[in-house]
């Protein structure tokens, strides 16, 4: 068997098109431009790249993009400071902190001080509550994707049996909930879970979210599976180069698999393209407008 390669790519440009299409018949019937605030403190080289990036599509969505860049040495109070005043902006749909902050800095306060209508990235505990809960919550966006991404192979995932290797707060439970919430049977599997090839092997549907190169081989895969690589990792590459892949061991994996998503130009485009439509819901929410239907 060879897989189906899932193009996130084109299926992000997809989404992110009809968003933009949403925002225009929004400016058009109720005035609405939505706005997300990207928050970046200090000078941290990924974290840059990712705010350039995240601007460049929101302003290509025909959304407000409000960037606010702090110095590295900025205090937790500044911090608070100008996520309140974020919070009463009206023209402020959605706030996004890039993560990770520098370490005078709690990451947990400042996350709980978002408005939870505006936390575009579902970290709040609120959020994360009310996903947990089974009630409509904003959540987090790369889980999200993962999901988008598997309904793009299955229209109903009720009653697969989904695995999720990972159990992070920004990955593997976020996505382990989205997928109970979808009907799937799910199993979180994590660092010290027994034999983890063989639970693997159960799955009809695969979310690799552990940040180790390749380390899902071929053999762990049930023939037919559909697997959602999330893994970002960067090996040594070519002529001294490095390059970036998955958690899964693609090309083994892609004798077996019925679907695969690439590292990259797999979940990675999903990411912006989901954090958009949180604040598309976002905008439509808190002027009482009806869930944008994509
Ligand atoms: P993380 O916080 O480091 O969590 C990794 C998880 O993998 C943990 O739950 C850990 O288990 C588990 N794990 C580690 N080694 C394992 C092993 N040998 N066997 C089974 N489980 C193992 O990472 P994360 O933030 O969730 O990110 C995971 C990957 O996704 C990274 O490569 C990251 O770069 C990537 N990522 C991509 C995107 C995107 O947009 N595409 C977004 C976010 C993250 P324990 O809990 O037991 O330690």
């Amino acid at each position: 068997m060879t897989a189906t390669i899932i193009d996130g790519k084109s299926i992000a440009a997809d989404l992110r098109g009809k968003i933009a299409g949403e925002v225009v018949r929004l400016r058009n019937a109720h005035g609405l431009i939505p706005g997300i605030a990207v928050v970046l403190v200090g000078e941290h080289p990924a974290s840059s790249v990712y705010v350039r990036t995240k601007s460049k599509m929101v302003a290509e969505a025909g959304m407000r993009a409000v960037d606010r860049k702090l110095a590295a040495s900025t205090g937790e109070r500044e911090l608070l400071e100008l996520i309140a005043a974020l919070n009463q902006d009206d023209a402020v749909n959605g706030i996004l902190v890039q993560l990770p902050l520098p370490a005078q800095i709690d990451a947990q306060k400042v996350i709980a001080a978002i408005d939870p209508a505006k936390d575009v990235d579902g970290f709040h505990p609120l959020n994360i509550g009310r996903l947990a809960s089974g009630l409509s919550a904003l959540v987090p966006c790369t889980p999200l994707g993962c999901v988008i991404l598997a309904k793009t192979v299955h229209a109903s995932l009720a009653g697969m049996e989904a695995v999720v290797v990972g159990r992070s707060n920004i990955v593997g439970k976020p996505v382990a909930q989205l997928l109970l919430k979808e009907n799937a049977t799910v199993t979180v599997a994590h660092s010290k879970t027994r034999d983890l090839p063989a639970v693997c092997r159960r799955a009809d549907v695969l979310v690799a979210a552990i940040g180790k190169p390749e380390m899902i081989r071929g053999e762990w895969i049930k023939p037919g599976a559909t697997v959602i690589d999330v893994g970002i990792n960067r090996v040594p590459g070519e002529a001294g180069k490095s390059r970036i892949v998955g958690d899964v061991a693609f090309a083994e994996v892609a004798q077996v698999a019925g679907a695969l998503t690439p590292v990259p130009g797999g979940v990675g485009p999903m990411t912006i393209a989901c954090l958009l439509l949180n604040t598309l819901r976002a905008a439509c929410a808190q002027r009482g407008l009806p869930e944008p239907n994509i």
